[in-house]
């Protein structure tokens, strides 16, 4: 079993203190862009480096997966058996007639058959699109219309649900498979296919900016932005890895994200194999007793979770963690929303170390921030940048930036030019080239360094809603609303929830001839979970007389916000109408 580490919190054992953060911007870039291509050719194809290079190597007995089903069933895959589903998934992509570059839709929890799915549409040299599978009808159809998606991956009961009724609106649409030895008519049960397909794929050619992956992400105007990535991604997710989640090979690792969801890929996919460590997929939701029999059955020794689950944990008392033996973790580390500093240091008294924080989001493609392994953990903060990687809190001013200096709160900004930074949004170049300004890439984050240059996070500089790890754009909410007969506007706000981190809140104004109700609440609240799916559906919908507006007309969300928290209004110049 791995040795524990010596975990150093500020304000406590600081007498050690290892800074493994090289100076932001010193010196030649830490991580090798190159390092993966290939020296005949110089193509780089994701695929190839997670798993054949290990095979190639020796490993191709070396776990790679285990697999714990919702109905207690386990399955090991090696890095042997990742190579031979992958190839012959892209086996049968070719086999149906589809080709480099084309798109591939991947909508269904996290069963064996989504890993073969991600590397072999990468071994194809085609584009993994992954979908949460929380999502409902509406959100899945914008994001398949965008993505051009030539294939989608799915299950019997997700597709007669959310897809059959408007899958021919979709023209790009060219198959449908269907996880499992049946399909509904139309579509083409994967089962059989992959056991007939040829296991003998060898990665296609794919130049490092090649696209691999797409990953939908919410706006606050306008439709979902899908941020494109490329092959070359998988230098700085090796690095990453390595750097801020101390992977190792033969390391057992748990990162519980869906791959739905960037970090689920990153660092529930990529990371991980690239690094030849065997990861744990848990196929259930969470079930705080079942993740604690996890790490401590499967000997987990780094685990990377998300704040909604460590307060569930907190919450749940250190009596729950007693009762299970989880002395083979040795780093935690955690993402997607503000970690509280109690949480750090909860964590550090049941578990024997803090949880680190690190910060990044679907555009960066990987871990920006850290609390790196080794280093002095500032509880609350969310660390320093990643060697390599230059980061500052930047003020716009007209068309330029200003740098702040340190303790100023201002926008977060990173220096571009890391492998697996977003290439754009997918036909929205405009909308790409906005985030940078003056040679700096603007997040969207509002936040804060110290003197001893780590960064605070306070808040997000836009609209968006941070909801249990999920990034949900309030536009994509407000448009399913109105959809209902009754609804003439709606404006949709996060609010602070101690579990979830934010809950998503619609007010609404009704069209003529429909009155407030609790039965008109509830039943636009069920229409909006039918199209949006439960997890971005909003949780209250208030009903007003009328909604805050600019002159221009734009519901003024950061006023509802304000009144719905008892905070100053702020500026109030461009308010129009002001009846609520
Ligand atoms: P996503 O693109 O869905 O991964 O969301 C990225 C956003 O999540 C960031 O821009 C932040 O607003 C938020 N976020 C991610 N990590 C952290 C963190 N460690 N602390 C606070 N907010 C975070």
């Amino acid at each position: 079993m791995a040795q524990r580490r010596n975990p150093k919190i500020s304000g406590r054992d600081n007498s050690q203190r290892i800074d493994v953060t090289v100076k932001s911007g010193a010196g030649k870039s830490p991580f090798d862009a190159d390092a993966f291509a290939n020296e005949r050719d110089g193509s780089v194809n994701i695929a190839n480096v997670a798993v054949d290079r290990h095979v190639v190597d020796g490993h191709a007995d070396q776990v790679a997966l285990i697999w714990l089903g919702k109905d207690g069933d386990r399955r090991e895959l090696t890095f042997g058996d990742l190579k031979d589903l992958s190839c012959r998934f892209a086996s049968v992509l070719r086999d149906h007639g589809l080709a480099k570059g084309d798109s591939v839709f991947v909508l269904m929890g996290r069963v064996p058959e989504l890993y073969a799915c991600a590397l072999g549409t990468l071994r194809a040299g085609m584009v993994f699109t992954p979908l949460f599978s929380a999502f409902g009808p509406e959100p899945i159809r914008t994001r398949m219309e965008i993505g051009g998606a030539k294939v989608l991956v799915t299950t019997a009961a997700i597709y007669k649900r959310k897809i059959a009724e408007w899958r021919d609106q979709i023209t790009s649409l060219k198959l449908v498979l269907i996880v499992g030895d049946d399909a509904p008519e139309g579509c083409v049960a994967l089962g059989p296919e992959l056991a007939a397909a040829s296991p003998d794929f060898a990665p296609v050619h794919t130049a490092p900016e090649d696209p691999a992956l797409i990953h939908f992400t919410s706006g606050t105007t306008g439709k979902p932005k899908g941020a494109l990535h490329v092959h070359n991604a998988v230098a700085y997710h090796a690095f990453s890895g390595r750097h801020a989640l101390d992977l190792q090979p033969g390391t057992i690792f748990w990162c519980t994200a869906d791959p739905g969801w960037v970090t689920g890929t990153s660092y529930g996919i990529i990371a991980p194999l690239v690094n030849r460590v065997t990861m744990i997929v848990d196929e259930a939701e969470f079930d705080l007793d079942r993740w604690y029999a996890t790490v401590q059955n499967e000997k987990v020794e780094v685990w990377y979770t998300a704040p909604t689950a460590i307060r569930m944990m907190m919450r749940a008392g250190a009596e729950a963690a007693a009762a299970y033996d989880l002395s083979s973790l040795r780093f935690l580390a955690s993402v997607g929303e503000p970690l509280n500093p109690e949480a750090v240091i909860w964590s550090e008294g049941v578990f024997g170390q803090p949880f680190h924080d690190n910060w990044w989001q679907t555009e960066t493609g990987g871990i920006m921030i850290a609390n790196q392994p080794g280093m002095t953990v500032k509880p609350g903060s969310m660390g320093k940048p990643m060697p390599g990687i230059v980061a500052g809190i930047v003020a716009r001013e007209n068309a330029t930036l200003r740098e702040l200096p340190d303790k100023e709160i201002g926008e977060l900004a990173l220096r571009p030019g890391w492998p697996s930074m977003m290439r754009t949004y997918l036909h929205e170049e405009a909308r790409y080239q906005k985030c940078f300004v003056d040679g700096w890439y603007l997040t969207g984050d509002l936040a804060m360094r110290d003197a001893d240059g780590y960064f605070w996070f306070i808040g997000r500089a836009d609209d968006l809603i941070k909801t249990s790890g999920h990034l949900i754009g309030p536009f994509e909410v407000e448009s399913a609303l109105i959809e209902h007969e009754a609804i003439a506007e709606a404006g949709v706000i996060g609010i602070p929830d101690e579990t979830a981190g934010e809950i998503v809140k619609a007010y609404v104004t009704l069209n003529p001839g429909f009155e407030p109700s609790e039965a008109l609440e509830r039943e636009v609240r069920g229409h909006a979970r039918k199209r949006l799916g439960a997890a971005v559906a909003p949780r209250a919908i208030l009903f007003r007389k009328s909604l805050p507006k600019t002159r221009s007309g734009k519901i003024m969300r950061r006023l509802l916000k304000a009144r719905e928290l008892g905070l100053p209004e702020g500026d109030i110049s461009t308010l129009e109408t002001d009846e609520t």
